[in-house]
């Protein structure tokens, strides 16, 4: 197994998802906080992105030059209604649409867990591919790839009953085995770093199913399921190998830096976390 460590990653792949100062800043904020920090890239939440409004976006990002390298997100598919999954792959087009507006590079899918009620997580997951399909033709249309995001098994419940990079190149292989370039995976350390076969999966993946990759780190203890992400280098995360079989595989886009941290990141000064978070990419991602 090759076990090569690249040096320091190129600064301009930095990028920030807006989940890391969504307690401290809106849109607009993080937007301008990007230009003022030099940070290039920048992935917004749709919550934030429908308050500033998508046109209004669009026009900042754009005058700031900014790379969008994602729109978060789509998916959450399952229903226990045949109305409650027409619903979900409605509120899916409009993704779409809101991705292709600010000329985002992907739309990231979290695809959902269990209806309420139901213990059928096999039927959950073919809802899931039955709604990622019914909305790949109008992906292609506008040309925005679509990103599934395996989540840690302890989300299968409650937000993505797709769990492992394996399982989701499986459902890329299902609906797009062309490999055309509409159909891939984010791979988000937190949820996948564990996995004995992530070097494999990445490898599978290759460059035109390597659509995002999310960095953050796994904080040992961790205290809260959601709201305790670390900042790299302060877990066990090894950022740099990860990042060496990413490149490996051909993937040349951002690094992102995505942190839910209800106790420590989010109480701080915005302007710091960025001030850090490019510090830590250059040392430890
Ligand atoms: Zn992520």
């Amino acid at each position: 197994m090759k076990r090569k460590r690249g040096g320091a990653p190129d600064p301009a792949k930095l990028s920030l998802n807006t989940a890391t100062t969504r307690a401290q800043w809106g849109l607009a904020e993080a937007i301008e906080g990007c230009a003022r920090h030099g940070i290039r890239g920048i992935s917004p939440w749709r919550d934030q992105l429908a308050a500033m409004g998508v046109k209004k976006a669009a026009r900042a990002i754009k005058a700031h030059d900014l790379a969008v390298t994602g729109l978060c997100r789509g998916g959450m598919f399952p229903a226990s209604t045949a109305a409650g999954r027409r619903k979900a792959i409605e509120d899916n087009l409009r993704a779409i649409d809101e991705a292709h507006a600010l000329g985002a590079r992907c739309l990231v899918l979290v695809v959902g867990g269990l209806p309420k009620g139901s213990k059928d997580i096999a039927s959950a997951r073919e809802q899931v591919r039955d709604g990622i399909r019914a909305m790949l033709p109008h992906a292609k249309a506008a040309d925005m790839p679509l990103a599934i995001e395996p989540l840690h098994p302890m989300y299968a419940a409650d937000r993505a009953c797709i769990n492992t990079m394996a399982q989701a190149l499986d459902l890329c292989d299902a609906l797009d085995p062309r490999k055309s370039g509409a159909l891939g995976v984010v791979v988000d350390v937190y949820h996948v770093w564990w996995d004995p076969q992530l070097e494999a999966q990445i490898r599978r993946a290759g460059r035109k199913r390597l659509l995002a990759y999310h960095i953050c780190d796994w904080l040992v203890p961790t205290t809260d399921l959601l709201f305790d992400r670390g900042m790299m280098g302060d877990g066990v995360i090894d950022l740099k190998l990860i990042r060496s079989w990413m490149e490996g595989a051909g993937y040349t886009g951002a690094h992102e830096v995505e942190i839910f941290s209800a106790n420590n990141w989010w109480k701080r000064d915005p302007n710091g976390v960025l001030s850090t978070m490019k510090q830590r990419h250059q040392r430890y991602s």
